[in-house]
């Protein structure tokens, strides 16, 4: 299976896709992880993705095609992939057909008010990759999963977030029309809870049928 998750920033792609991912035994790849590592371990992609990411722009397409094309052909993806935060540009999708076409996309749909709460209350572990908001947490910097440290990403500030949703909306969302033209795209409610939203993507890709 081959899979993509589509939808704005906060809009639960990451939270969905780790369940996912593994109820279906195929590889999460998560463009965002992958430069924040990348930054992290001060790798040459990195150091040329890090200026972008801090100011909520998109890297250029052709540093993240080639990092996706070379991800894509590690033997952990013989099984197919779950692709989440890649395309996001109408260019990647071009440059994915190629590379390895998705059987579908899913498209999760959020309001931005409700993605501008999601977001500023985000807190991620660097360590298990979980996601929490502060409203469900005890302590807003332990990860309730592993202890871990939680941190508040730099591009969730108020600030960049503004700019991260117009760039969704100017260069990403005409994904939307580009995926139904090709008849692959399955559109879901993603507001509800982690297990609704679950339940909605299980029905709409015909899991639980
Ligand atoms: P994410 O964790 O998916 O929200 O990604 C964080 C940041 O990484 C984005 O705001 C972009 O700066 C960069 N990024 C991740 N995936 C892509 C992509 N497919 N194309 C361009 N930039 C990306």
């Amino acid at each position: 299976m081959k899979l993509v998750f589509l939808g704005p920033p906060g809009a639960g792609k990451g939270t969905a896709a780790q369940v996912l991912s593994k109820a279906l035994d195929v590889k999460h790849i998560s463009t965002g992880d992958m430069f924040r590592a990348a930054i992290t371990n001060e790798t040459p992609t990195g150091l040329k993705a890090k200026a972008f990411m801090d100011q909520g722009a998109l890297v250029p397409d052709f540093i993240v095609i080639e990092m996706v094309e070379e991800r894509l052909q590690a033997d952990d993806c013989r099984n197919g992939y779950l692709l989440d935060g890649f395309p996001r540009t109408v260019d990647q999708a071009v440059a994915l057909e190629k590379i390895a076409p998705p059987d579908f996309v899913v498209n999760l749909h959020v309001d931005d008010h409700f993605l501008i709460k999601r977001l500023t209350g985000r807190r991620v572990c660097p360590k298990c990759k979980g996601t929490f908001h502060i409203t469900r947490l005890a302590d807003e910097k332990t990860c309730p999963d592993c202890r871990g440290e939680l941190i508040h990403r730099e591009d969730d500030r108020e600030e960049t977030i503004a700019k991260r949703l117009a760039v969704y909306h100017n260069e990403t969302s005409p994904l939307i029309d580009y995926y139904r033209q090709e008849g692959k795209l399955r559109t879901v409610d993603g507001e509800g809870t982690p297990d609704q939203v679950l339940e909605l993507i299980d029905q709409a890709l015909g899991l639980n049928a």
